[in-house]
Order: C-alpha cells, then sequence, then structure tokens
C-alpha cells in the first residue's frame, strides 16, 4: 500500500483528493492547520495531522511522523495554496512573500524533507498542483501567477534531477475548481481595492472571478487527474 503525504486537505481539491486516493487503497495523511475541518477524515481511514506550511519545525515535525509510523513516503502532494487578488502597486509585499511563502517555498522544503527516503526506495512520486495560472495570467494576479509560474519551473528542473532515482514530478493545472480559495481571493481583492487607481479594473476582475466561482468544477475532477498521475505507467509531465 502506498503512503501518501497530502497538504492543504481541510477543504477543496486536498480534502477530496485525500478522501478519493483513500477510497482506492492509499495509505494517506492529511496536513492542515485546521484540523478539526479533518475529523471526518478519520471515517475513510485518512490520518489527519496538523501542518502549517510556513514554519521550519511544523514541516520537519510532520515529516518526521510519518516516517516513523509508516515507513516511508511514497507520494507527495503539494496542493496548500494561498491566492490573493490585486494590483502590483497596492499590494503589500508581506502578503505577496507569503505567497510564494506557501506556494514555492513550502512545497520545496517538503520536497527536499521527503527525498531522501524518496531516494532510498528508488521510488517517489511528487505532485504538484499548479494552476491554469501558472500557464497564462490576468491582471490582479500578479503574485498568485509568479508564485504558479515558479512553482511549473521549479518541477520542470526539478523532474530532471531526480528521475535516475525513480522518482517523477507531475505537475497539475487545475482550472476554475469549487474551493474556498476563488471567494477568499475575491474577498482580498476588493478589500485593498477600494480607493486604488486600479479599482476600475478591479471590479472587472471581482466579477470574472464571481463568474469562474459561479462554473468551477467540482474538485474530484482534479482528484482524478491526480490519481491518473501518479498511476501512469507512461510519465505525463502535466495534467490540465
Ligand atoms: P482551498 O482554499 O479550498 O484550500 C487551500 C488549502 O490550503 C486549505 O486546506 C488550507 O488549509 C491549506 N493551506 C493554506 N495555507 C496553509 C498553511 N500555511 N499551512 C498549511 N496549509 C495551508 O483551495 P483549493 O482547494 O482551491 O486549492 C488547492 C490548490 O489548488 C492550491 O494550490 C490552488 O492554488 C490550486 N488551484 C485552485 C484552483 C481553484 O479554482 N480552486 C484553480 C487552480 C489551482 P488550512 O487553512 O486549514 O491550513
Amino acid at each position: 500500500m502506498k503512503t501518501v503525504l497530502i497538504t492543504g486537505a481541510s477543504s477543496g481539491i486536498g480534502k477530496t483528493t485525500a478522501i478519493f486516493l483513500a477510497q482506492n487503497g492509499y495509505n494517506v495523511y492529511a496536513t492542515a492547520r485546521r484540523v478539526e475541518k479533518m475529523e471526518e477524515l478519520k471515517n475513510f481511514g485518512i490520518k489527519p495531522l496538523f501542518l502549517d506550511v510556513t514554519k521550519e519545525d511544523s514541516l520537519v515535525a510532520c515529516v518526521q511522523h510519518i516516517l516513523t509510523e509508516a515507513g516511508r513516503i511514497d507520494i507527495l502532494i503539494n496542493n496548500a495554496g494561498s491566492g490573493y487578488y490585486g494590483a502590483l502597486e497596492d499590494m503589500p509585499m508581506a502578503d505577496a512573500k507569503y505567497q510564494f511563502d506557501v506556494n514555492v517555498f513550502a512545497a520545496a522544503r517538503l520536497m527536499q524533507l521527503v527525498l531522501p527516503s524518496m531516494r532510498a526506495n528508488k521510488y517517489g512520486k511528487i505532485v504538484n498542483i499548479s494552476s491554469i495560472g501558472g500557464k497564462v495570467t490576468l491582471p490582479m494576479g500578479v503574485w498568485y501567477h509568479a508564485s504558479k509560474f515558479a512553482i511549473e519551473g521549479l518541477s520542470d528542473a526539478l523532474r530532471k534531477e531526480v528521475k535516475a532515482f525513480g522518482i517523477d514530478v507531475i505537475v497539475i493545472e487545475p482550472g476554475g475548481t469549487k474551493s474556498e480559495m476563488t471567494g477568499l481571493g475575491t474577498e482580498y481583492l476588493n478589500r485593498i481595492s477600494g480607493k486604488s487607481v486600479y479599482s476600475h479594473l478591479a471590479k472587472g476582475v471581482s466579477k470574472m472571478y464571481a463568474t469562474t466561482e459561479k462554473n468551477a468544477s467540482d474538485p474530484i475532477v482534479i482528484a482524478k487527474l491526480i490519481k491518473k498521475g501518479i498511476e501512469a505507467k507512461v510519465p505525463r509531465t502535466r495534467y490540465a
């Protein structure tokens, strides 16, 4: 039975994927900060663990716990994400950095922490959840796009580094998907754009996100893509 560590499993894509993989025979460790939102996952045999991906001690403790209990981590799914929208001129740099912390540096640190075990086992699948926003850009999404372009580049370079050890790096690029993120992102955009010289643009983008939210797909679509990616006999780098 393959052991999975998935981040951002307290809602949206992460929670749905954790359940879907557990139902399909995987030993799943689901992680997030809001452990209370992962209680129900226990009904599927999933082990919920606290993890704040921006905290080094939390990352180390989480990986150590799983390696001690399960003996290995076969699959890492870097799904936790942060999406704030707004004009570059308006967004505080602290918020920009936070997005990079969650979407890029935390994912990279987790990869560092699991790679020794994967190399020892000559097997590993690292799944990085990027976005359609990691391929194309829209105004008001500068830091989100920059972080997702970064995880795409990092994944492509890492794939070449680790291939010889039997490890694959898979990139998933979801389109609009039902989750907490779109709502939170729009709320942030509206809050910081009130008096902005860009507020005319913000209004349009906010309307567009509201439409995306309304027409968003069920997260199970992405969960199925992730399963397809980790089970593929002939590796493919991207699933969108
Ligand atoms: P949600 O907002 O529903 O889920 C985000 C998850 O990330 C939550 O479980 C949250 O858990 C976790 N998270 C955020 N910050 C931290 C942190 N500091 N430490 C640990 N966990 C954290 O969004 P989605 O399901 O939509 O997002 C999942 C991924 O999919 C993201 O990478 C996102 O960029 C990507 N994506 C989503 C799209 C969409 O339309 N929804 C489109 C394209 C890509 P908690 O707060 O409990 O810690």
